[in-house]
């Protein structure tokens, strides 16, 4: 067979039931009527994966690591074998895949696996038979042959993962959004759509809040070379870009705003100042998988320093139960935590000078009416923690501060 071999990925919401699924058969039959040679990666069908949490829950506060990814690694499997049944009845040879059988190889790493190796022979072997590879996404297996998934969100990074081993011109990733756009559309009803956007500038907005990308798969399409296409299972509309370049335009300005309400904020007061009590707060943190982001050390009062610092909520729990035996162990007198805080950025990679834009973004917050709780920055992107009620309001301020009605 020969055809042009494109990787593409359906999210939860496009393969939210029957009659779903029997659409993106059809999407796919007429791909490979116009001579592509598919595979697809699936998400599992709607709320399947928290529903599945949910019943876990039921049985015990803490199930297994790994009986828990075997559970979590059926919704794939269930929305791949679907889409299958769906293609063969509509005449289209096919077949569903799981991870293992994929060739996804991953670490140990329950709940939050890295993909370690691909190995497509099976998938060139159906392929070549003339077959569309449906594969279930977010799953993989180990080198002692247990089954693991890949983090919340990780079909994206199956899909380009699968792009990248196949040699596949690039990964399409179909959701119910048109694309990526300057800001979020619920927000902001003037919200422009990219036709095209830079890795770096997409890694940022993924990683501030933008969610209609996994940052892993991103992260994975950068390295890798795999050009990411992003647009809608539910219309033609042309999606957005997502590549390394080079661009039409070297864009010298804000290019987009971002908003993150899943944040929650640690202070540890009176730390004391003095070497080696970073490394022994930090290290926990990440030996337990939890990612820590905005991290801020006040100047030492008396050799007494406050140490703040971010995690996701759902973390929160986890990272407090690491960080207050710390505490008590280095003598500081209290740990403090808040969840009515939210994230706002803006993202370029032309804010070069940064100066100017982050006092653009202070004045646009304060005229607003809101209050920075913390600012960080990186080379493109600049991030302030503001009260979660006032995420609305500062993202339609910024948007129009940096005059991005007109795209
Ligand atoms: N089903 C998994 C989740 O809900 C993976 C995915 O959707 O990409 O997180
Ligand atoms: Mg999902």
């Amino acid at each position: 067979m020969s055809g042009r071999v494109v990787v593409q990925k359906y999210g939860g919401t496009s393969v939210g039931d029957a009659e779903r699924i029997k659409h993106v058969a059809e999407r796919i039959v007429a791909r490979v009527q116009a001579g592509d040679r598919l595979v697809v990666v699936v998400s599992a069908m709607g709320e399947t994966t928290d529903e599945l949490i949910a019943l876990a829950q039921q049985m015990t506060d803490e199930p297994e690591a790994r009986e828990l990814d075997l559970l979590l690694s059926t919704g794939e499997i269930v929305s791949s074998t679907l889409l299958a049944m769906a293609l063969k009845h509509a005449g289209q040879p096919a077949v569903a895949l799981s991870g293992a059988q994929a060739g996804i190889g991953t670490d140990r790493r329950y709940g939050r696996a890295r993909i370690l190796s691909v190995d497509p022979k099976r998938i060139r072997q159906e392929l070549d038979t003339g077959r569309v590879v449906i594969v279930a996404g977010f799953q993989g297996i180990t080198e002692e042959e247990d089954t693991t998934t890949l983090g919340r969100g990780g079909s994206d990074t199956t899909a380009v993962a699968l792009a990248a081993g196949l040699g596949a011109e690039r990964a399409e990733i179909y959701t119910d959004v048109e694309g990526i756009y300057n800001a979020d559309p619920r927000l902001v009803p003037e919200a422009q759509k990219f036709s095209e956007v830079s890795y770096e500038e997409m890694l940022e907005l993924a990683s501030y809040g933008a969610k209609v990308m996994h940052p892993r798969a991103v992260e994975l399409g950068a390295v890798q070379g795999v050009p990411i296409y992003v647009a809608s299972s539910f219309s033609e509309a042309p999606g957005t870009l997502i590549h390394g370049g080079p661009f039409m335009e070297q864009r010298n300005k804000v290019l987009a705003i971002a908003q993150d309400t899943d944040v929650a904020r640690i202070t540890i007061r009176g730390v004391p100042d003095r070497p080696g009590i970073a490394a022994h707060l930090f290290e926990p943190l990440g030996e337990s998988g939890i990612s820590v982001d905005t991290i801020v050390q006040n100047a030492s009062v008396e050799r007494l320093t406050d140490l703040t610092f971010t995690v996701s909520r759902s973390e929160l729990n986890r990272a407090l139960d690491i960080v207050k035996p710390v505490a008590l162990e280095i003598e500081a007198p209290s740990v403090l935590a808040d969840t009515h805080l939210a994230k706002v950025s803006i993202v370029g990679a032309g804010m070069t000078s940064t100066a100017g834009y982050a006092g653009r973004m202070f004045r646009t917050l304060f005229e607003a009416g809101i209050n920075i709780e913390l600012i960080t920055t990186s080379e493109i992107r600049i991030t302030c923690l503001i009260d979660e009620k006032q995420v609305r309001e500062a993202v339609r301020a910024l948007h129009k501060a940096f005059e991005l009605e007109e795209g």
